[in-house]
């Protein structure tokens, strides 16, 4: 099983209450090799909620507890990440997931790339909270910006499972 961020292939489960469907995604999300979970979710964080961002540091700096995340209207909300985070291993653990495709620049999912606390847009490198811990975990991590059709193939996304 593959693990996919909930909002990539639908579910409208971002801070804006929208989603931001990937149309590759969509696609092979009817084969029913994805397990499609938001970890923001998972810790008990709102429908819609305010954006937050990683203040100084990125998602191993949280998981280590050198840094810390805020809403941006400066409520901390740490420790839904990390408990989202922890339940979305946990469950990955469960059902053998082996790779992730994860939301890019999300607090929480960002691969490559997250902002950098200021709220201004600016972009820097480092992962999200639940991205990190599964990276720890040995789960090899893809955001939605790095797939192709041939890589979702490869990663037996295209199996069909029946009955
Ligand atoms: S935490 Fe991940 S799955 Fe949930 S809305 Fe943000 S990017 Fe999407």
């Amino acid at each position: 099983m593959i693990l996919v961020s909930a909002c990539l292939v639908g579910h409208k489960v971002r801070y804006n209450g929208g989603a931001d469907a990937h149309e590759l995604l969509m696609k092979y999300n009817q084969k029913g090799n994805f397990i499609a979970i938001c970890p923001e979710c998972l810790g008990k964080l709102p429908i819609p909620r305010p954006p937050a961002e990683i203040i100084n540091g990125s998602g191993q700096e949280v998981l280590a507890g050198t840094a810390k995340i805020m809403s941006k209207l400066a409520d901390d909300v740490t420790m839904n990440f990390v408990t989202g985070a922890e339940t979305l291993l946990t469950i990955a653990v469960q059902y053998g997931v082996k790779a992730a495709i994860l939301k890019e620049r999300s607090p929480s999912c960002g691969v490559h790339q997250i902002y950098d606390g200021t709220f201004s847009g600016t972009k820097i490198v480092g992962q999200g909270v639940a991205a990190a811990l599964l990276s720890q975990r040995g789960i090899k991590l893809y955001s939605e910006e790095d797939i192709t059709e041939q890589m979702l193939k490869d990663l037996g996304a295209a199996e069909t499972n029946e009955g």
